[in-house]
């Protein structure tokens, strides 16, 4: 079977499996727990999978709060500062093209009485900076947080991070970005580039599932950015995120972590060459008959949106299931027609027919050789 939903989840790296067995089976202390070696052993792994995070993400180690994922990292963000600085304001801005874990949640503020600004996007669903510009700079209009996905997980797209953080900045607004599909494929710098909170997830970088870390930089004078907890118990990870640390699942998070480090060079080139040769390939094959919804120029390496006009998606995805896992988008959109498609202006018709192909660095030329021969079938 060929594996090109990348997106949805990565598989395992076996050299993080080999990391994580010995957490499951050996050493399952309680990192919390104090002065025996089960515990020691196993707190001394989270710190040192916590090091290898913040060296990918460009923070300080103590910076990071491992979370169950980045939808609870987009959660735990939006409704904190929300809660947090509400008394400084209750304006929050995002855009039309985000995962649903930053819309519901908004939804969900909105709800409670927060205004909630969601930004339009162009036709390859980045969002309008000077939209941006004029909403942080009208002192009554100013948001408490802006919250914008790094690179959209749906069509590729990235969003200039390092300007709208220099804006957020020099306006005194917080700046949170959703960067969970460009880990491990763009150099992510934190602290180089401003931003004050972060969300992440693991299973995107060949990591295990359920693990992933919110990232919030200090203030210039030391102090931790504040944030209203989603879950309140034993105070682990700072206050931030009570619950017993999930041990096994951190260490193969930080072995991913160290891995996607290590190997950013190499992944971005070996996946923009794949990338390369697939649209090549299909635009061979299928020259009138497709459309690329993705902006090639500019956007996370190996994911490509491309329409098949006049094919049903979901037919064509179930007709190519026994050799190839395709998408017809976000997994996480469960059957609704994208909103990244529709907001991108693409009609009801071009959504039916559009399809993500989200490739690893595992991926082969000889594989997206054979996808192509069973498309044309
Ligand atoms: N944000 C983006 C951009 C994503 O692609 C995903 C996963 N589909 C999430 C958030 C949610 O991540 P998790 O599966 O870790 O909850």
């Amino acid at each position: 079977m060929i594996y090109f939903d990348n997106s949805a989840t990565t598989p395992i790296h076996p050299e993080v499996r080999d990391a994580m067995w010995p957490y499951l089976f050996e050493i399952y202390g309680n990192p919390s727990s104090k002065y025996y070696m089960q515990a020691d052993k196993a707190k001394q792994a989270v710190e040192e999978a916590r090091g290898h995070v913040a060296r990918l993400l460009g923070c300080e180690p103590d910076e990071v709060i491992f979370t169950s994922g980045a939808t609870e990292s987009n959660n735990m963000v939006l409704k904190g500062v929300a809660d947090q600085y509400s008394s400084k304001g209750n304006h929050i801005v995002t855009t039309k093209t985000e995962h649903p874990s930053i819309l519901e949640t908004a939804k969900y503020l909105e709800n409670k009485g927060y205004a909630i600004t969601y930004l339009d996007v162009d036709r390859y669903a980045r969002f309008d900076f000077e939209q941006l510009n004029q909403i942080v700079t009208d002192v009554a209009s100013k948001p408490i947080l802006v919250s914008v996905i790094w690179g959209n997980n749906e069509v590729g797209s990235l969003n200039d991070i390092e300007s709208i953080a220099r804006l957020c900045n020099q306006h005194q607004v917080f700046m949170h970005t959703d960067a969970t599909q460009v880990l491990g494929k763009i150099n992510v710098d934190m602290t180089g580039f401003g931003i004050n909170f972060l969300s992440c997830s693991s299973h995107k970088l060949h990591g295990p599932k359920g693990i992933g870390a919110t990232a919030i930089k200090k203030h210039r004078l030391g102090f931790k950015t504040k944030m209203t907890p989603l879950l309140h118990g034993g105070e682990q990870e700072g206050g931030y995120r009570s619950g017993t640390l999930s041990v096994h699942n951190i260490v193969g998070f930080g072995k991913a972590a160290e891995i996607a480090y290590r190997d950013l060079r190499e992944s971005q080139v070996k996946l923009t060459e794949l990338e390369g040769y697939l649209v090549n390939r299909l635009s061979e094959e299928f020259a009138s008959s497709i459309q690329f919804n993705s902006d090639l120029e500019a956007k996370i390496p190996g994911i490509v949106n491309v329409r098949f006009e006049g094919v049903n998606n979901e037919l064509l995805l179930k007709k190519l299931s026994d050799h190839v896992a395709l998408s017809t988008g976000s997994a996480c959109s469960s059957g609704k027609p994208s909103h990244v498609l529709s907001s991108m202006g693409i009609s009801m018709d071009g959504i039916r027919s559009s399809v993500r192909i989200s490739l690893s660095k595992f991926n082969t030329v000889e594989e997206i050789d054979q996808f192509l021969f069973e498309l044309k079938k």
